[in-house]
């Protein structure tokens, strides 16, 4: 059988069953022999002898076949070039080949020559050599055989793909050899690969020409896609097979753009993307704008900003509203202000608050700033704290202070949140001294010397200084000076003296300088002296120096006479408690009380006092809001106490002397006197006039309003004010809260110095078995066992007035009776903590308390301490253990009768809550059942949110399930 004759019916069946293999990377073709569809023109070697061209039409399509099949004729090297074919980018060309090749057996008779293989070849060129073709110029690029051989009746295609790498000429010729076999070439396809253009992390990657061996990738970079960007050139590496490969780098999308399918898209109107991300765009935060497409921020609504160093990611903010409520407290040259924050901080956490301050002359004339006269602290600006202390403000002069809140918006607009209190320092505590120099020294004489205030000297004042030899605690030497130093003569030689030194001013004086030691220098004769010589010479010596003093003290107690309140013992050789030398004189001393009087007193012509209401009543009569007017003054608003028509003159001198006792007196804590009207039938004692009246009313229902900071502030003014009296050696025996008054500033001043007010005026003045009526409840018990009463009773007493102070006016022992309360004392029971009480301040009460009156801590010691934690507001944060039931003696534990409370309402009304009965019930709270199963927690949700009140109810409710327990309070 002629194969020629086969080869149409093998191929039809090839071309059918053939399969496009497809590859993941893009070939770009060179040659196709089947797409081509047409005459090839290749050119065959021999001419017409080897192979031969077929074509044939299936499925309507010519199809174009080069066949050879010379397996009888022996000696067969048959050519087929093909055209010549364009290189362009190749470097590496693949050759795919479709063929069949006949089982050299499958012919009749066999053939020793019949072979079943072919040879490709190639061969570079730059030039088209058209029909002339010589052998010898191509080079073998494999030998050919099938894997499946076609059998008769059974055909079976082979595809082989072969390449050929480097090239470099411009085009190349390819060659199938026929050595003798049967073959069909189906079709020949030449083609190289391409790595196909592509995005990655959003880096455009171009069409590019995959690599020539498997050794070397092609290294290509990449360019940001539109509105992305990249700080290093993303690349990416092309492989021999045409697939990318090790990425390196990425684009990222501008701002205001975010990524969605291999691109940058703009961000919606609404969102926003600040940077160069491949995050997603985001919303836009409060108080901002609608923003537009593509917006890189949203711009802040009007009112509202952005400090430099917020996010844009953050709401906008505003500036805070002014603070509130400014508490003002002058101690001698210091003030103290307090304000409560903003109510609105402007969304923001970082509020601060800065002051600044203009001091005029009191007639207001002359106004200047004066931030750098006086001194901050902690600090002008930048205050964290609503809190605030100024130092050395100058006396007679009005401040004005403006606190502004700030936060970090604040400077962008131009609101300012400013509130502002005005201040005048009427009075000045002469400036402490605190170092002392020793100048010069020999063995009888010590000269020291002190840095001096010429403000202080020039205003007039002068200088104490008091000396005593290091081992002689008992007595000591008190000189005037009004320089700075002082020479001392006469002293011992050898000897330690301890000096400390105090201003003294018009006002009175200030505190005392440390104590310093200085010594004279040893006696240069003392070794020719015999022992016995010194010893009677000490003996001597101390003998006179005992007798001098002696007589000084024998004087000067005489003069003080301890008469009526004064009782002071002990205080006056004591080097702890060194006295002032000014001191109090009682009017009952003078013969003529209308003599203390006129000395201690101003009188004042009735036509200057005009009383306006009534705001008080005394034991002696009303007491009177009213006006001070002279002519050519201002008006001052005063307190008008009057005698009430039908007194004895006892009652007259009575009442008079409380006005020469306060007339002797000058401090910010003491209620000034502005004088008397003793010449008019109607006897009338004129002071300052407290706005806020009684401190314990004033406080009552103030919790949660008043800060523990501002009620330490209180107790510092009460406690200046007892340090001041203490040092004129006087003492007080009624202080309590109901006696000390408080001005619209919040200054607390100590009042009430009658001399038979105790006996006669006191409502809480109890007869006692040795006679005298006392406050039982503030009073120290050596007071009440022997009317031993001293300055350290008077500290007892601010023990408790700091107790009612920190309990926001509550009584003191609650309703225990005198009886219970004296018997509790003596058996070492004490009032507990009162509720919040910082720990510090709660510790101080309880040394107020001691029994032993010599180690409770004196004036001073309690004046300094508070003013420690003044200063720093940390040490009040550690609470005192507070427990409600020792805290509780409301007469909520049964009703009157002592039964229990039949009705919330009745309960309610017991403890003078009734206002939130309506609260109870509705909130289905309508048995005492109910009641004493509610918590802190529904106590408030039934509406009751003031402090005070929450406070009241919750103890009468653990009092209610406590209906057993007895008094017991805290014990020391
Ligand atoms: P006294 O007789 O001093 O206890 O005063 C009786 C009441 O009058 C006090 O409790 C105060 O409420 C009021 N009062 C006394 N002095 C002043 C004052 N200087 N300023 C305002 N209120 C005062």
């Amino acid at each position: 059988m002629d194969f020629r004759a086969n080869r149409r019916i093998l191929f039809f069946t090839v071309f059918i069953n053939y399969v496009f293999i497809s590859h993941q990377a893009k070939e770009e073709v060179l040659l196709d022999m089947e797409a081509t569809r047409g005459e090839l023109g290749w050119l065959a070697s021999p001419y017409e002898k080897g192979w031969d061209l077929l074509q044939n039409v299936i499925n309507g399509s010519m199809m174009y076949i080069y066949s050879v099949c010379n397996v009888q004729e022996g000696d067969q090297d048959n050519w087929l070039r093909t055209n010549f074919i364009q290189r362009k980018d190749a470097s590496r060309i693949f050759i795919e080949m479709r063929f069949i090749v006949r089982d050299c057996n499958s012919f009749p008779g066999g053939s020793v020559s019949c072979k079943e293989t072919f040879n490709l070849y190639y061969m570079e060129s730059d030039v088209d050599y058209g029909t002339h073709f010589q052998k010898r110029h191509f080079r073998k690029v494999a030998t050919i055989a099938p894997d499946a051989i076609t059998t008769k009746g059974e055909e079976h295609p082979n595809t082989e793909m072969r390449m050929v790498w480097p090239l470099t000429k411009k085009g190349f010729y390819l060659a199938f050899q026929d050595i003798g076999g049967c073959i069909a070439l189906l079709s020949v396809r030449v083609y190289y690969k391409m790595c196909p253009g592509t995005v990655r992390n959003l880096a455009l990657f171009p069409e590019t020409v995959a690599g020539m061996d498997s050794q070397s990738l092609t290294e290509v970079r990449g360019t940001c896609v539109e509105n992305a960007v990249s700080s290093d050139t993303p690349k990416m590496h092309c492989n021999t097979d045409g697939d990318w490969l090790v990425p390196i780098g990425q684009c990222q999308c501008k701002p205001g753009f975010e990524m969605g399918n291999d691109s940058c898209q703009a961000c919606n109107g609404g969102f926003f993307k600040p940077d160069v991300s491949n995050g997603r765009c985001m919303k836009c935060p409060k108080n901002t704008q609608l923003s537009p497409k593509g917006s890189l921020s949203c711009l802040c609504e009007d009112n509202y900003y952005r400090a430099p160093d917020d996010p844009l990611t953050e709401d906008c903010t505003a500036p805070p509203s002014a603070p509130r409520n400014i508490l003002t407290s002058v101690s001698g040259t210091r003030l103290q202000l307090s304000w409560q924050p903003p109510l609105n901080t402007g969304g923001r956490r970082d509020l601060r608050y800065s002051m600044t301050c203009e001091r005029c002359t009191a007639k207001g004339e002359t106004c200047q700033p004066c931030e750098t006269n006086v001194r901050f602290e902690p600090q002008a600006k930048d205050l964290k704290d609503c809190t605030a202390t100024v130092w050395d403000l100058e006396a007679h002069v009005n401040y004005t202070f403006w606190i502004e809140a700030q936060n970090g918006v604040s400077h962008l607009s131009t609101q300012r949140a400013v509130t502002s209190v005005t201040v005048s320092i009427n009075q000045t505590e002469p400036p402490r001294v605190t170092s002392m120099t020793l100048e010069e020294s020999s063995k009888t004489s010590l000269t020291v010397s002190w840095p001096v205030s010429n403000r202080h000297l020039a205003r007039g004042g002068h200088y104490e200084v008091m000396y005593r030899k290091k081992v002689d605690e008992k007595s000591y030497t008190v000189l005037r000076c009004d320089q700075n130093s002082v020479t001392i003569t006469n002293l011992s030689p050898s000897t330690k003296y301890v000096f400390r030194v105090q201003a003294v001013s018009a006002e009175g004086p200030g505190t005392y300088s440390s104590e310093h030691e200085f010594s004279t220098l040893p006696d240069a004769d003392k070794h020719t002296q015999n022992d016995s010589t010194i010893i009677a010479g000490a003996v001597v010596g101390g003998l006179a120096m005992l007798l001098l003093v002696g007589i000084f003290l024998f004087l000067r107690r005489r003069k003080r006479s301890p008469h009526g309140r004064q009782g002071v013992e002990d205080t006056y050789f004591n080097p702890e408690q060194l006295k002032p030398l000014k001191f109090y004189v009682d009017p009952h001393t003078y013969e003529d009380p209308n003599q203390a009087i006129l000395k201690f007193t101003r009188e004042i012509h009735p036509s200057n006092v005009t009383k306006q209401k009534v705001i008080g009543a005394g034991e002696f009569g009303e007491v009177y809001k009213g006006i001070l007017k002279f002519s050519g003054k201002k008006e001052t608003p005063v307190a008008i106490k009057t005698l009430k028509p039908g007194y004895t003159e006892k009652q007259r001198k009575d009442f008079l002397s409380e006005a020469s006792i306060m007339g002797q007196f000058s401090h910010q804590n003491i209620i000034r006197l502005e004088g008397v009207v003793t010449k008019n039938k109607h006897a009338m004692i004129i002071t300052e006039y407290m706005e806020n009246g009684a401190l314990d009313k004033y406080l009552r229902g103030r919790d949660g309003e008043i800060l523990a900071y501002q009620l330490v502030g209180m107790l510092h003014g009460i406690a200046s004010g007892m340090k001041y009296l203490s040092d004129m050696n006087y003492v007080h025996r009624d202080l309590a809260a109901r006696n000390i008054l408080v001005n619209s500033k919040l200054e607390c001043k100590v009042s009430d110095f009658g001399l038979s007010r105790v006996l006669e005026d006191d409502p809480e003045g109890t007869y006692t078995t040795t006679g005298g009526k006392i406050p039982i409840r503030w009073t120290a018990p050596e007071a009440i066992a022997y009317r031993k009463f001293t300055s350290a009773s008077d500290v007892w007493s601010f023990g408790i007035v700091m107790w009612e102070v920190m309990g926001y006016g509550e009584r003191p022992y609650w309703d225990m009776s005198n009886h219970e309360v004296m018997k509790a004392i003596n058996e070492a029971f004490r009032l507990p903590a009162p509720m919040d009480c910082p720990s510090a301040v709660f510790q101080l009460m309880v040394q107020c308390w001691k029994q032993d009156r010599s180690k409770r801590p004196r004036f001073p010691d309690i004046v300094s301490l508070l003013e420690k934690l003044m200063m720093n507001p940390d040490s009040l944060k550690a609470i005192a253990d507070f427990d409600p039931r020792v805290s509780i003696r409301l007469p909520s534990t049964s009703g009157s009768d002592g039964t229990p409370f039949k009705s919330v309402a009745e309960w309610l009304e017991s403890i003078k809550m009734s206002q939130y009965c309506e609260n109870f019930l509705s909130a289905g709270v309508t048995s005492m059942d109910q009641v004493v199963q509610m918590k802190a927690e529904d106590i408030r949700n039934v509406g009751v949110r003031l402090p005070g009140h929450l406070k009241r109810i919750i103890y009468s409710i653990v009092s209610l399930k406590d209906q057993t327990s007895t008094m017991s309070v805290f014990a020391v």
